[in-house]
């Protein structure tokens, strides 16, 4: 140290501390200052044109019914089954008609092996018109519920015979005076025989199978028949059923479709797929 210069002292009241100890304090201010976080900016408000998530949200769900699925997996039955017609054999509207109401509760192979000799038999409408429904039950016992089937039969013929001449008519509101025929054995009739797609038939397959696949959630074949109309194109009513019907006789099949060597498997979600590249969904099944 150079002579003559002393070290300070510290003050004994303290004041240069004080002194001293001022700017420190502002530099720690400055300091703190400096570190502490910036406050956010002010949120922009959502400009009014934008989404709601809720909407965003529904927009994205998963329907079903879409236009653009609906239309898939008809295409997709048309690739399949281009020339799926009614697996009944007959050879006039009669013979269609008789041949329907057997078929309830029974196979369509069943029906095919009674029919050729019940027709041999009873040529024509006036030829079941003129028997008691216990003369027919022998023949069509085969195939189950052959007590109400004969007088189905029987009932229809007498009817058509006194009242639409001996003609089957190719009217629905006609046809359902008929005893023994509902909206199932009208559509069958009009659209196979007469090519008049009044309603889509919904039989046990159709039923199945328009469940697994969501285009219905109805368990009341009316009421499925309903909604089919409502989503199906007019001119597909009559192929559809066909469609559905051999599909259901061939690969989805009640018990245990054979989901990997179907052709709708990517567009199907049914919780009882026994294969699936897809999310499968707890309500769509039989
Ligand atoms: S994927 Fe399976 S359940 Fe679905 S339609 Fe095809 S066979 Fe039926």
């Amino acid at each position: 140290m150079p002579r003559g210069i002393m070290p300070r002292r510290p003050s004994r009241s303290g004041r240069q501390d004080k002194v001293a100890s001022a700017p420190t304090r502002a530099k720690t201010r400055i300091a703190k200052t400096a570190l502490a976080p910036k406050k956010p900016a002010a949120k922009p408000s959502k400009p009014a044109t934008k989404p709601s998530r809720k909407a965003a949200i529904a927009s994205k769900r998963y329907n079903p019914l879409a236009p653009d699925r609906v239309t898939e997996i008809l295409k997709r039955l048309d690739d399949r089954y281009p020339t799926a017609t009614c697996a009944l054999h007959h050879n006039s509207a009669w013979e269609l008609l008789v041949a329907t109401i057997l078929s309830a509760q029974s196979t369509d192979a069943n029906v095919n092996r009674v029919t050729p000799e019940l027709f041999r038999k009873y040529p024509t409408v006036e030829a079941f018109a003129a028997l008691m429904p216990e003369q027919l039950e022998p023949d069509v016992r085969s195939t189950g519920f052959f007590r109400n089937k004969s007088k189905s039969v029987v009932g229809a013929a007498k009817k058509i015979v006194a009242d639409f001449g001996g003609q089957v008519p190719d009217d629905m509101d006609k046809l359902l005076t008929l005893p023994g025929v509902a909206r199932k054995t009208a559509n069958v009739v009009l659209g196979s025989w007469f090519k008049k797609a009044e309603g889509v038939v919904v039989d046990t397959h159709v039923h199945r199978i328009s469940r697994r696949l969501e285009l219905t959630t109805q368990d009341d074949p009316p009421k499925i028949e309903q909604d089919l109309m409502r989503i199906l194109p007019r001119d597909k009513w009559i192929l559809f059923s066909h469609q559905i019907i051999w599909h259901g006789r061939k690969l989805c099949i009640a018990r245990k479709p054979k989901c990997a060597d179907c052709a709708l498997e990517n567009t199907c979600h049914a919780a009882d797929k026994t294969w699936s590249t897809v999310e499968m969904h707890k309500n769509a099944k039989l």
